[in-house]
Parts: C-alpha cells; structure tokens; sequence
C-alpha cells in the first residue's frame, strides 16, 4: 500500500513514515495541503492521512480541493478534537473516515487498511491471475498450493502486476507504484527487482509470466504463464 502522509509535525510525520515503512508499505510526506495536492495529483496513492490542523490551507480544505480536482484516493482524517462538528466537516468535505489523537498506530494501520480495500477501483481481497493469488491485506501471495517468500519490494511488484495482467507497465509506473518519490531518477532498480522476482514467481515453477517488452517495460502474462 502507498500512503500520503499530510503532517505538518516533523516527528508525528517521521514516526508515521518509519511505522508504515516497517510494515512494508511505501509512505510519502507531505508537510502542508497544498503540498499533498501537487503531490497526490503527481502520483498514484492507495490512501491519504490527512492532519487537519497544518499551516496555510487546513485539512478539511485539502481533502476538498483533492475531490474538486477528482482525485477521489480515500482519506482518513487526523484531528487532535473529537468535536462531532468537526467530524461532519470532515466527511462532507469528501474524507472517508476519521482518527482522534492520540491514537495508536496499529489502528491506523487497521483503518488504512480496510479503506485502501474500498479505493475508487474495486479491489477484491484476493487477487488471482493464473494459478498466480496474491491476498494483499495479508500480504501472502501463492504460485498453485505453493506459498511465496517474498521481500515488501517483490510483493509491491507482484501485486502491480496482478492489478494488470496482460498490461505493459512501464519501468515509471513500477518505480511509482513500489517506491519513495526519492528513487525516480534509478529506474534500474526495476529491473534487478523484477529479476528477483521471477526467480522466485517463475524460475523454480519453469514458467515464464513475467515478460519483458523490450524498449517499454514489463507485462504480467493473463494466463498467469
Ligand atoms: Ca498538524
């Protein structure tokens, strides 16, 4: 799961980005609403934090200038108060749920979860291409009866592919879906992953799922290969 993080607190923000990094998900942060907007214009996330108090514009006008823009990723809103005021501003403003601090991180994550499931794309809870399942809350992905050990990096991968199968995805695309903004200039590092990825979705079951397209990137076979 990709995450914007909207915190304009240095520590909370880095202690949300190091929480969801070590959970093997990937998180940006965003120190102000208009930063989060540029930014989530800019790239595909699964879901947004969104703190509503942060300098310049707050967060009830962030969430609504996303949806003005139709960027309709789910949000969950961070609020000190636990004012019902403020949680009606909030979800008519177009958030989808609501958090009060202090709160502890693995509800976050349980929120997060469950609402990066009902993103604008529905998202069945078990992926299959294939004889290829992949079940994302999980985090256990399958080749037939066979279960794959995969690192969060090939699971990230694996899981953009069965998103798409039969699709040619781009080296680009790839390096949004599974990284930090901090690596676009080294797409090779695609290349070493998909790699180990096929040395481990591929390789040991002789199949061939994940093709190269010379000159353009990498495609998930629809028969699962
Ligand atoms: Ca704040």
């Amino acid at each position: 799961m990709r995450a914007l993080v909207v915190e304009d607190e240095p520590k909370l923000a880095g202690l949300l980005k190091r929480g969801l990094t070590e959970d093997g998900h990937v998180a940006d942060v965003a120190p102000s609403g208009e930063d989060a907007v540029w930014m989530a214009l800019s790239a595909p996330y699964d879901v947004i934090v969104l703190d509503v108090m942060l300098p310049g514009i707050d967060g009830f006008a962030t969430c609504r200038e996303l949806r003005k823009r139709e960027v309709w990723t789910p949000v969950l809103m961070l609020t000190a108060r636990d004012a019902v005021e403020d949680r009606v501003e909030g979800l008519d403003t177009g958030a989808d749920d609501y958090l009060v601090k202090p709160f502890s991180f693995a509800e976050l994550v349980a929120r997060l979860r469950a609402l990066a499931r009902r993103a604008p794309v529905e998202r069945p809870s078990v992926v299959a291409v294939g004889d290829l399942r992949l079940d994302p809350a999980a985090r256990r992905a399958w080749r037939g009866d066979m279960e794959l050990e995969l690192s969060a990096k090939e699971f990230a991968l694996l899981e953009l592919f069965m998103r798409r199968p039969g699709v040619t995805l781009s080296r680009e695309h790839l390096l949004e879906g599974a990284w930090d903004i901090a690596y676009e200039h080294r797409s090779n590092i695609v290349d070493v992953y998909v790699r180990y990825l096929r040395a481990k979705v591929d390789r040991p079951f002789d199949r061939n799922a994940i093709e190269t397209v010379r000159g353009t990137g990498y495609r998930l076979r629809e028969d699962g290969g």
